[in-house]
């Protein structure tokens, strides 16, 4: 292979891989963690709101008095504005998870399918909640660098994780907690899914929410909204 076409290959894969590389911090950074001597912990929800799960969800929170961060996708947020109104009012801080949230294609998209993607989602956050998000997470934590480039020309934070249960595909709710604990150390920002799935029963994802709380609750942990107050 001519030396020009190698290194072409390899530019073309240094632009490719961060989009395929979840919480790939190469173009930009991505919050995976926060800095604390606590036993603290971030809990982020991804990939709604829907009717079926986030209701139960938001009863669960209120219950063990948890604050949480939710990643919305913003046509689901035009479906169900007074989920996200619900969200905001309770306490919870609802931040940008796309628009669509094709995450078999977003890791390719370009500069303007980024920024519209990006745009529109926080356009509906705002008109549901009256409220601009300063946070962004790429659909399965796949941001290439356009993305950087938007999100950061948005005022946005790219925000990731350090542990998930896998929620968004097996959810036993034993095993998504099994998976979460092996992983928390403190300043974890957990990752769970509000998103309904097929053969899914109403208010299953609180089921497992509220396994979850208590699991780490005996741990020793607390929960804090403050990656969202240091941004505030
Ligand atoms: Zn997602």
């Amino acid at each position: 292979m001519k030396k020009s076409r190698y290194l072409t290959a390899c530019a073309g894969w240094m632009l490719v891989l961060p989009g395929v590389i979840r919480n790939c911090g190469w173009f930009g950074a991505v919050e995976k963690s926060f800095p604390t001597r606590e036993r603290e912990l971030l809990l982020t929800i991804d990939d709604g709101p829907d009717p079926r799960q986030t209701p139960q969800i938001l009863d669960t929170l209120a219950k063990a008095r948890v604050r949480a961060v939710f990643f919305v996708i913003g046509k689901k947020v035009e479906d169900h504005p007074a989920l996200c109104r619900r969200m905001v009012e309770e306490g919870h801080s609802v931040q940008n998870h796309t628009y669509s949230h094709s995450s078999a294609t977003f890791w390719s998209a370009g500069p303007r399918r980024a920024a519209e993607e990006i745009t529109r989602c926080s356009a509906a956050i705002q008109k549901a909640t009256g409220r601009m998000p300063v946070h962004f997470r790429a659909p399965v934590g796949m941001a290439n660098p356009f993305v950087h480039l938007t999100a950061e020309s948005c005022a946005l934070k790219i925000i990731g994780w350090s542990a998930t249960g896998h929620d968004g595909i097996a959810h036993d709710p034993a095993r998504v907690v099994r998976r979460i604990r092996r992983s928390t150390t403190p300043g974890g920002i957990i990752l769970l899914h509000e998103s309904h799935l097929r053969g899914m029963r109403e208010g299953e994802r609180a089921c497992t929410l509220s396994e979850l709380l208590n699991t780490l609750k005996a741990d020793g942990y607390i929960f804090t909204d403050r990656l969202d107050a240091r941004s505030a």
